[in-house]
């Protein structure tokens, strides 16, 4: 009996380090108009919960149009803030809570569509970089580009924000000594997905991490367009993807391993997950059920 209870013991205590998932994440959404924004909350969850290094809680707005006064989630909280949000404006409180966040060191995930969100909101397109839509052109700020070997700041030639139909791309990373990057393959198949192309923004202390050429026969920009970046504002750490439109586009192993690496980098300055045996080629996209 008593080895039993011993054995017991030493299992707990190997089973604690495994299980403690030691960051804590937030997910903010609550409107995102073209998007299945529940859903794909409920897929970026998972995906962080199955790392095992995160614990993650959702913050969702009211509605759309309703009294946003009492939107003021405890964001110092988190050591990283996932945004999965397009709509109508925080409070002004809640807006200098969040550039504080950042400025004091916390880290945020730009994901997808929340780069067309706050196009007013000065301090958070410099938080985020580059974004698209709403009303966004050429007097929003430049397009992150990758030119010549190296990033190009360019005037947008059309208004900030478009994308082609959803077909799988190539995407090909430019900074493999990143902690995100590090160890992936230097080109690899994403699934269907939208490519965007001509954001713009402040582009501030901004790297690219990784680019699609956005094709102009599929109403593309010709340009090598920002898929992955990074965006450094105050202490704090920004991982910006511009992928993931749908639960499908999501499914993909390099969306899955990028956006996994990227929160834990915005969260600590560190990755500490390896990369997967099924990590995509250039050839096809890797899926996962
Ligand atoms: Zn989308």
């Amino acid at each position: 009996m008593r080895n039993r209870v011993m054995a017991l013991d030493a299992a707990l205590l190997l089973a604690i380090p495994l299980q403690a998932a030691t960051h804590k994440a937030l997910i903010i959404d609550g409107e995102n108009p073209y998007h299945a924004w529940k859903e794909n909350t409920q897929v970026l969850k998972k995906l962080l919960e199955d790392t095992k290094l995160f614990t993650v809680d959702v913050a969702t707005t009211p509605p759309k149009g309703s009294d946003m006064s009492g939107f003021k989630p405890d964001l110092t909280a988190y050591s990283v803030v996932v945004l999965n949000y397009n709509g109508d404006a925080f409070p002004a409180e809640t807006n200098a809570a969040f550039e504080k966040y950042v400025r004091d060191g916390g880290g945020v995930v730009v994901y997808h569509a929340s780069s067309s969100a706050f196009p007013e909101w000065k301090e958070f397109n410099e938080i985020m970089g580059v974004g698209g839509w709403g009303g966004r052109n050429a007097g929003s700020g430049k397009s992150a580009r990758w030119r010549d070997g190296k990033l190009s700041l360019d005037t947008p030639e059309r208004n900030c924000g478009n994308h082609g139909q959803r077909l799988p791309f190539l995407v090909t990373i430019r900074e493999p000594k990143n902690p995100i990057t590090k160890g992936l393959p230097s080109t690899w198949m994403h699934a269907g997905d939208e490519l965007y192309d001509t954001l713009c923004g402040p582009a501030e202390n901004l790297d690219l991490l990784a680019t699609a050429h956005s094709d102009t026969s599929n109403k593309g920009s010709g340009q090598e367009e920002p898929m992955l970046m990074i965006v450094r504002y105050g202490k704090g750490r920004v991982f910006h993807t511009t992928l993931g439109h749908d639960a499908a586009a999501m499914s993909c192993v390099g969306f899955i391993t990028t956006f996994d690496r990227g929160t834990e980098w915005a969260a600590t300055g560190k990755v500490t997950q390896k990369v997967p045996a099924d990590f995509p080629g250039a050839d096809k996209p890797s899926l996962r059920p």
